[in-house]
């Protein structure tokens, strides 16, 4: 065994079906009695829902959040919640309304309870990407990671298929960028191969029928485990790509992850064959990018990001951000072969052997 760090899993969670009616109890727990329930305008029922429920603990809604945490989103909301007089902040979505929720922590010390509804994994994370004048600026700080995440199998049943494949292979990116980290530990490794296992597996029975229970079920603990990795271990190659992509060029954010990861993937492949070989036995493939590729193409994720809105002559740009500065990926990044791998991933090639 080779030496490691372990740095710990602080945040509190709550796993199971119905286990929305368990806000009460957790911001009791949290010594907490006055909460803004947070959500984006498409989910502004449910939080309305969610608040009249907590009866006098809940003290307000705020459904504005909006992808990628703008921060004139945030300081909108931070003048609401001053008049408020609140004490926690109970976030019910995707990663855009956890991400409000930790750009109001982050300025307020609020504590947050997350339920999340899609697989992003933000919930399990320290980390905060806030966007201004089209730059997106990214921090991590213990202020920032949520004290609480309750996952409510039974929010996640109306996530839309299409929406349910590319955010489960958001976190699959997750879970494959933390087999090969340079940080890496082995529980972390043991949570981020069974991550894949298990949405790889629970994914296309959400396809065939978006109500399956276990299938959900299954999902929703990969996702937990895949957000548990990114929140512990740094993060390469394929989410510098993503970042830059969804940043300069405003790609979506899930889309662009189920489109680059094979290419990412394959990438790193030579420089990383432990990790690929137990991101192929979680696929149960013979290789990992093809495999990647396979599970995308089979799941009717995107898999070319000429058709999720990248510019062709943005490809050579995107390559010069992509190397720009210096970070840690298990192949160096080499301007030229990113060229190539932006110019697959624009395709949709399946990844060579
Ligand atoms: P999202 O939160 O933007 O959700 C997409 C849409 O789906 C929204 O309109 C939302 O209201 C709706 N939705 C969510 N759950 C639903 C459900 N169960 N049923 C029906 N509709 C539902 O998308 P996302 O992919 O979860 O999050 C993307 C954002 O999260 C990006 O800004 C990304 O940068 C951020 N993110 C951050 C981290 C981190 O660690 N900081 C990690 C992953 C993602």
């Amino acid at each position: 065994m080779e030496a490691f760090r372990f740095p710990g899993l602080p945040t509190r969670v709550v796993f199971g079906r119905g286990t929305l009616a368990e806000v009460p109890r957790e911001m009791e727990a949290l010594g907490r009695g006055r909460a803004v329930v947070l959500a984006t305008p498409h989910q502004r029922e449910e939080a309305e829902a969610l608040a009249a429920r907590l009866g006098a603990r809940a003290v307000g809604v705020i459904a504005e959040a909006v992808m990628h945490t703008p921060v004139a989103v945030t300081e909108a909301a931070m003048a609401r919640v001053a008049g408020l007089d609140a004490d926690c902040v109970v976030a019910v979505g995707g990663g855009s309304t956890t991400g409000l929720a930790k750009a109001i922590a982050l300025r307020t010390d609020l504590d947050q309870i997350i339920v999340p509804t899609t697989y992003a994994g933000s919930e399990m994370t320290p980390i905060l990407g806030e966007t201004r004048d089209a730059v997106k600026t990214t921090q991590r700080s213990d202020r920032i990671r949520p004290e609480t995440v309750i996952y409510d199998v039974d929010l996640t049943l109306g996530l839309p298929p299409g929406l349910s494949a590319t955010s489960g292979l958001n976190a699959i990116a997750h879970a494959v960028e933390a087999l090969y980290a340079q940080d890496r530990n082995p529980i972390v490794s043991l949570m981020a191969e069974e991550a894949i296992r298990a949405l790889a597996g629970a994914l296309p029975r959400i396809l065939d029928n978006p109500g399956d229970r276990a299938a959900r079920s299954d999902a929703l603990y990969g996702a937990w485990l895949a957000g548990a990795c990114l929140g512990t271990v740094g993060m390469a190659l394929h989410h510098k790509l993503c970042h830059v992509l969804g940043g300069a060029f405003d790609l979506p954010h899930a889309e662009t992850h189920a489109a680059v990861l094979p290419h990412a993937a394959a990438y790193n492949a030579p420089a990383a064959p432990e990790a690929m070989a137990r991101v192929a036995r979680a696929l149960a493939a013979s290789e990992a990018a093809q495999g990647l590729f396979d599970l995308a193409a089979g799941l009717g994720a995107p898999t070319a990001l000429s058709a999720i809105g990248m510019p062709r002559d943005g490809l050579d740009r995107a390559a010069e951000m992509a190397v720009a500065q210096p970070y840690w990926n298990p192949r160096p990044p080499e301007r030229e072969a990113i060229r190539r791998l932006l110019d697959d991933a624009f395709h949709g090639r399946r990844p060579a052997p």
